[in-house]
């Protein structure tokens, strides 16, 4: 019989709240194996805890630092290679580089090869599940969920108007991909309007009705930037049904997309009826502040997400790093991101407590897994990555040090990843 149980002897990082995270130094942290791998068992001073299990394995990283795998909630993974091409605006960026872009993705040599590199880049940032946008090509959205280690929701762009030749396909194949891939995939699936300028009202609503059907999520992009909303507006109300929709969000009410499995990208100028809209549904956002950052910071520079009014009006949102639009991959660069523009701004309350738990309790939540992984609690799915342990007494100062080495002008991803580990096996190292 193989070992029960495997002892890590660590520190230990847990989020809990918004606004609480425990920090266990010298810590054991107990995993027991069952049919579907391991799970965490116990976590606690070790010299109270080691005496329990005589005869475990013992695993040292004394002068590491455990905490949760990240779930980042929004990002492209076929947008690798433009992260870090000028974007002076989200509408051209998207037409000169992006585009071009994915449409090598109609490859499928191409794209299963780029999904086994990308998916060493997500381990090696610790991201260990999110929501991801594909390219419109099916198999964009099979080569994601078959080679990403985590918990994964995936699913093509779908571009039925307004959208580049070679990026764009008819109402009838986007609604045959949606109902393949939702039948295949079923809860990992994302019916994913790229966004309401490039879908048709009538395959969202199609595409809205068979997702809920079939228990898939939803996602997309909502108020980006200003530019992007008139446009929006302009285009819809000349469509029949849409004549007296003053606001973007209701075009999506109207199209049946907004509810509890709803993702929407962004959301960053919302009106306070659009929230209302938001929470009463309970849409989630899914809110990217490296991608949002000002251009000479590598982002689109839309504007800061008011998270505050957000939560007021009671509306669910998690973290997220929107590759490319965001420039890197990994979270720690997100999270330091909306602690640094929010302090810029004078907003109060953007800790890294709170962007610790936003980037990684919040993702599991919405995900539906909230009692499984997200955080390192008994019970929970062994998934945690390992870096070098700060200095700190409280969570809040060690995640201030964590961070600290990382500058804000960096052409890389902040990696300080040395372990990832899922289900107690592990992944990365
Ligand atoms: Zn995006």
């Amino acid at each position: 019989m193989s070992t029960v149980y495997k002892i890590f002897l660590c520190d230990v990082l847990n989020p809990v709240t918004d606004t609480k995270a425990k920090l266990t130094r010298q810590a054991a942290l107990v995993l027991k194996r069952n049919k579907s791998g391991f799970k965490i068992h116990e976590i606690g001073p070790s010299k109270t805890i080691l005496p329990k299990y005589p005869n475990s394995v013992l695993v040292d990283r004394s002068s590491m630092l455990a905490m949760p795998g990240f779930f980042d909630m929004h990002f492209h993974w076929v947008q690798d290679d433009v992260r870090l091409m000028p974007k002076d605006s989200l509408l051209e960026w998207l037409s000169k580089y992006t585009w071009p872009y994915e449409m090598k993705f109609k490859s499928k040599k191409y794209s299963k090869e780029k999904a086994k590199k990308f998916s060493k880049e997500l381990l090696s940032v610790g991201t260990l599940g999110g929501a991801i946008y594909a390219s419109i090509h099916g198999h964009t959205v099979d080569d994601a969920l078959e080679n990403f280690v985590g918990d994964y929701i995936a699913g093509n762009v779908l571009m039925t108007m307004n959208s580049p030749k070679g990026l764009s396909q008819t109402r009838e194949q986007a609604l045959t991909l949606i109902e393949s891939l939702s039948a295949k995939w079923g809860n990992a699936y994302a019916m994913t309007p790229r966004f309401a300028p490039t879908t048709h009202p009538d395959v969202m609503k199609a595409g809205a009705w068979l997702a809920k059907k079939r228990g898939s999520f939803i996602q997309t992009h909502l108020s980006e930037s200003e530019n992007e909303i008139d446009y929006v507006l302009e285009m819809y109300k000349q469509m029949e049904g849409f004549e007296n929709t003053d606001n973007y969000t209701d075009i999506y009410r109207k199209c049946g997309v907004l509810g509890s499995k709803t993702i929407m990208g962004h959301g960053i100028h919302l009106s306070k009826g659009e929230l209302e809209t938001l929470a009463k549904t309970k849409t989630v956002i899914a809110h990217c502040p490296t991608s949002n950052a000002p251009v000479k910071d590598k982002g689109l520079g839309s504007g800061l997400f008011d998270f505050k009014k957000t939560e007021k009006a009671g509306v669910r949102w998690a973290l997220a790093s929107d590759i490319g639009g965001g420039p890197f991959l990994s979270m720690f660069d997100v999270m330091q991101s909306f602690v640094q523009q929010n302090a810029k701004a004078k907003v109060k309350g953007a800790t890294y407590t709170k962007a610790l738990y936003r980037s990684t309790r919040a993702g599991a939540e919405v995900l539906g897994l909230s009692k499984k992984t997200g955080a390192l609690e008994e019970g929970f799915n062994a998934n945690f990555i390992f870096v070098p342990s700060p200095k700190g007494k409280t969570p809040e100062e060690a995640l201030t040090n964590l961070h600290k080495p990382f500058k804000a002008k960096r052409e890389k991803s902040l990696s300080v990843v040395s372990e990832a580990y899922f289900n107690g096996e592990v992944v990365y190292s």
